[in-house]
């Protein structure tokens, strides 16, 4: 059985009770985890705590170095993280070595960035005589992590790396279903160096772990990935401590494909913004408005790519496409399908579960590519969580840019054109966090991404997500 760690110990919850981890390629138990209380959380936020003062305490240099060496360790297990990762959550080992490399670059950039001076702030004049004012910047204190099961190890990286890096102190709450792979990492991360309690990971129920983060006083900000509804309660929890938070929710992102555009680019950007991950990401092509000059051919060539993938499960290296995470995921997506067909949809490629020896054990759904599907269906509304596309065909491009905005997400966008002009009104006037011209939906960690409206608030990535993990404070320094 795995284990919590809290100020550097393997423990388990007092009570002694577990939760089961299931393998979505076979619904196998993969191993039990400690199902946490939220005493058990407690006693991870006083030891993140206790650590605080001393780790804050540092110079920025000598924390980078400590988490250089670290991330360096967790350089040498990659492949038995990633195998951990498959396991529970069920992507091909390829995109989970990738995530996990993704994990090590993560603390790797932020330590450099700080090493490299990049706690900023400023100086300017005052009207005062002898006077100067500065505005510093200070770590905040304990921090929570509220993790997804899509991208587990990104997503841990994404807020632990730029919190502990500032000088704060990480209790991660990973997701009830994929905890083993973000506990290994938290042993190598402290095996790798890190000082007792610096970093804590806590399993256990979301309404109980990490409503006790978001609860507790020491813990003075939240990073949370997960679902609109779910953010919107974290929000107003938070609000009785005033709580920063920072939000990275639900998406529907739009991709228009123009009259004008390089057609095999845009299909084969969309199938993999698509299908990547079995769709279950945050970040993806959900709904596509095709211009009607194009629309065949585009229809023709995304049908192609989604029947080419080869689905089955992640530890067979010639898959693509593993099972989705839970038989309820799927559950959803039929249901979002059906209601698409219900009202006159049609169905392109895929379509249903595969069949064959070994699916019935998974929760399998093919890459599916839907058409004709009227505008009041729940398809062009809801976020579609795995691997279901509809396209629309468009009359023309301000029709396209209607319905890309036509959402209550703002998560991020494409657009496929040869024109400039289009290209620019996109970037001007689609409402979302990203834009991507005639490119493939790939986040890079060098620009920053949140999302606008329904998708969230706050940023990630970038250098910016350190001002999100550090307080600002204004210094008036007079001469005497
Ligand atoms: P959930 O919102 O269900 O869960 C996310 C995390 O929050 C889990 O660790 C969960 O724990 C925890 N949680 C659940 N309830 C509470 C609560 N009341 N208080 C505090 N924490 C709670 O999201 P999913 O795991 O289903 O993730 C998929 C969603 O995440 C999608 O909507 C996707 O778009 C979004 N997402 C957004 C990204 C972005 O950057 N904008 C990136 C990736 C995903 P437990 O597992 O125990 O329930």
């Amino acid at each position: 059985m795995a284990q919590m760690i809290i100020n550097g110990q393997q423990v388990g919850a007092a009570s002694g009770e577990t939760m089961q981890v299931i393998n979505p390629a076979n619904r196998q138990v993969v191993d039990t985890v400690p199902k946490a209380s939220a005493e058990d959380t407690r006693k991870a936020i006083e030891a993140a705590a206790a650590a605080f003062p001393k780790w804050s305490g540092m110079p920025a240099h000598e924390r980078a170095a400590i988490l250089l060496k670290a991330a360096a360790h967790v350089r040498e297990h990659l492949k038995e993280v990633a195998e951990l990762l498959t396991a529970e959550q069920g992507k091909p080992i390829r995109d989970s070595m990738i995530e996990a490399d993704r994990f090590a670059a993560g603390v790797e950039q932020y330590a450099g960035l700080v090493a490299g001076g990049h706690i900023k702030g400023e100086q300017m004049s005052l009207p005062q005589y002898k006077a100067m004012g500065l505005v510093v910047r200070r770590p905040m204190g304990v921090t929570g992590a509220i993790i997804p099961w899509n991208f587990p190890l990104t997503l841990f990286a994404n807020k632990m790396a730029p919190a502990l890096a500032v000088g704060n102190t990480v209790v991660a709450k990973p997701a009830s279903t994929t905890p083993l792979s973000s506990i290994r990492l938290t042993e190598l991360m402290n095996e790798g160096g890190l000082p007792e309690g610096v970093l804590n990971l806590v399993t256990g129920p979301g309404n109980v772990v990490g409503e006790e983060l978001i609860r507790h006083p020491l813990v003075r900000k939240i990073g949370f990935t997960g679902e609109t509804v779910t953010g919107q309660q974290v929000m107003a929890s938070a609000s009785k401590e005033i709580k920063r938070v920072t939000l990275e929710l639900g998406g529907s992102d739009p991709a228009i494909v123009c009259d004008d555009a390089d057609v095999e680019l845009a299909a084969k950007s969309i199938a993999i913004g698509r299908f990547f991950n079995a769709g279950q990401a945050c970040l993806a092509v959900k709904r596509v408005y095709v211009q009607e000059q194009v629309a065949d051919e585009f229809i023709e060539k995304i049908s192609a790519r989604a029947s080419r993938l080869k689905v089955g499960p992640g530890m067979d290296t010639s898959s693509q496409m593993g099972p989705m995470h839970t038989e309820g995921g799927r559950a959803t997506i039929e249901e979002q399908m059906k209601d698409a067909l219900d009202r006159g949809g049609k169905v392109a490629a895929g379509g249903g579960r595969p069949k064959g020896e070994g699916f019935d054990q998974g929760n399998y759904f093919s890459p599916t590519v839907l058409i004709d599907v009227p505008e009041d269906a729940r398809v062009w509304k809801e976020e579609t969580f795995g691997p279901l596309l509809p396209v629309m065909v468009v009359k023309d491009f301000e029709e396209a840019l209607r319905r890309a905005n036509d959402t209550e997400y703002g998560l991020g966008s494409s657009i496929f054109t040869r024109d400039f002009a289009k290209a620019q009104r996109a970037i001007d006037e689609i409402q979302a966090g990203y834009t991507w011209v005639n490119s493939i939906q790939v986040a890079y960690d060098e620009l920053p991404f949140g999302g606008w409206k329904h998708s969230g608030y706050g940023k990630e990535h970038g250098t910016d997500v350190l001002d999100y993990y550090t307080e600002e404070k204004s210094v008036i320094l007079a001469g005497v």
